[in-house]
């Protein structure tokens, strides 16, 4: 049987790619673009075709100590400016990011290899929303954040803030936002596979005549991040990535006075009753694990079904599966794009090959035709999946669902809680007591019912267990800025 893409025969719709990338970019260390001490560069290019784009600086020890020195001087005159001048740069950089919204999404897609139709309607815009969201909070933080005096809460001072690949730009805003809003000041580490839009960001920050050293931006590779956490004169790192190396920083900053936030991975589950509206459900099945590819920190790695309805949840999803379109990310109609490395594509097709030695069944189309370059995966689910398989164990990070089933709202519990992790959870029920009741039970800090992957700067996001403490967005995520 032919896929739905080749019976429709879509036209191609690409999105134009001119956009301006230099050769190389500099590092971004009191209001300028620098050129790294040492020298050294990485090159950065585009997953979907292995093309290079650009070269990216890399950051040593004494690039880190200036970009943080510049954090410190400017620190002095941020955390007393007035709120409302604080506001009105947060209000500028997002303004900013709307006007350059075809341009930085574009960036994105090359650099990360996601959808242009995620990158533009989500990544973007959200990412904008984060800096107008906080801008209106610059001058009502004693309220949000109450001191016991009464007064607006102090800032916590220079924030270290390491973010990973899956979402650059947003990971960027989500981390900034809420530190320039309560009167810190920043030193950013982006990935090293994707740090243009940051970059891009640093041309925003300058053409909004941000005060030098309010935020510097240091790429680099892991070492870089490293010699971030270590700093002396960091008062918070700020951390978004692997639990692993969530681990490695947590064990370094621990016995010094600096604060620590962790946003990990996950392992979420989605739940699936029987008095679903069970279309919408599959809906939300899909983009909970092939949106970005499945590289979504709280993506619903784990679909658990009740069982009275398993085979009718399987079939449909196998059918969507089908009509998702695998391909160019900067297609208006693509639907998965490309995975982010080479070596994110390795660790993702070593879980499916220990999926299917450990004797669950694996269910992919098989008439995809991939690009020829580039890091691809189609979009895969496995029945057959037991709670000990590694699979429904350890996070993927890719478009691999595991599907299991219970018979009971107690069974569906155990099973959802019957993880390390603890990012995010789904349920799909049409009695709303029923979602509350097994919401309540569920350990994840955010439980989305009959929605999944909603995001908005207003409401708190984080993990709970090897999913990692603070709150991102809203009053929590303010008081994880204030002292
Ligand atoms: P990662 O290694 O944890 O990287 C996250 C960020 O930390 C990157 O900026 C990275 O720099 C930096 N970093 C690496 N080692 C560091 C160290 N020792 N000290 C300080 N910073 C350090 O994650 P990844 O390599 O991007 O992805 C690996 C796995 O992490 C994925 O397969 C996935 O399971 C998980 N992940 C989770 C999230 C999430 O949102 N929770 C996001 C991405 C990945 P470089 O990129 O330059 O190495
Ligand atoms: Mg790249």
């Amino acid at each position: 049987m032919k896929t739905p893409s080749t019976i429709w025969d879509y036209a191609p719709a690409p999105e134009s790619t001119k956009v301006e990338i230099k050769p190389q970019y500099g590092l971004f260390i009191d209001g300028a673009f620098r050129e790294p001490r040492s020298g050294c560069s990485i090159e950065t290019i585009n997953p979907a075709t292995e093309v290079s784009l650009s070269r990216i600086s890399e950051a040593d020890a004494i690039d880190v100590n200036l970009a943080v020195v510049a954090a410190r001087k400017a620190l002095k005159n941020w955390r007393r400016a007035p709120a409302l001048e604080r506001a009105k740069y947060l209000y500028r950089i997002a303004r900013r990011i709307q006007e350059r919204a075809r341009e930085l999404a574009v960036l994105e897609t090359m650099d990360n290899g996601k959808p242009i139709r995620e990158s533009r309607d989500e990544d973007v815009p959200q990412s904008a929303a984060h800096f107008f969201h906080h801008a209106g909070w610059c001058d009502k933080l004693k309220w949000a954040c109450p001191t016991a005096n009464g007064s607006a809460p102090e800032p916590i001072g220079v924030c270290g803030q390491i973010i990973p690949w899956n979402f650059p730009l947003m990971m960027a805003a989500w981390k900034i936002a809420p530190a320039l809003a309560c009167g810190n000041t920043v030193v950013l580490k982006p990935a090293e596979t994707t740090s243009l839009t940051a970059l891009r960001l640093a041309e925003i920050l300058q053409e909004i005549d941000l005060p030098p050293g309010v935020v510097n931006i240091i790429t680099g590779a892991g070492e870089t991040g490293r010699e971030l956490v270590a700093h002396g004169d960091v008062d918070k790192i700020a951390f978004t990535g692997s639990t692993d190396v969530g681990r490695a920083i947590a064990s370094t900053v621990a016995g010094t006075k600096k604060r620590l936030t962790l946003e990990l991975g996950g392992k979420s589950p989605n739940i699936i009753f029987a008095d679903a509206a069970i279309d919408q459900a599959v809906e939300g099945i899909v983009s909970s694990i092939w949106a970005n590819q499945g590289q979504v920190c709280c993506a619903g790695s784990r679909l658990l079904v009740e069982e009275s309805v398993a085979d009718e949840v399987i079939e449909k999803l196998r059918m969507r599966m089908r009509s998702l379109r695998v391909g160019d990310p900067l297609d208006k109609n693509t639907d998965i794009g490309a995975i982010n490395s080479r070596a994110q594509l390795d660790r993702i097709e070593s879980f499916i090959k220990i999926g299917v030695a450990e004797g669950a069944q694996r269910h992919e189309v098989s008439d995809v035709v991939l690009p020829p370059k580039g890091f691809w995966c189609k979009p895969c689910f496995f029945t057959e999946v037991q709670p000990a398989h590694t699979i429904a164990r350890e996070e993927i990070f890719g478009p691999v669902l595991a599907v299991m089933t219970f018979r009971t709202p107690d069974e569906a519990v155990a099973r959802a809680n019957n993880t390390m992790y603890g990012l995010s959870a789904g349920i799909w029920t049409s009695r709303g007591s029923k979602a509350y009741e097994v919401a309540r039970q569920i350990k994840a800090g955010v439980v989305w019912c009959n929605t999944f992957n909603q995001f908005d700067p207003a409401a708190p996001f984080g993990g709970y267990r090897e999913s990692g403490f603070g709150r991102e967005g809203g009053r929590s995520g303010l008081s994880a800025y204030c002292a």
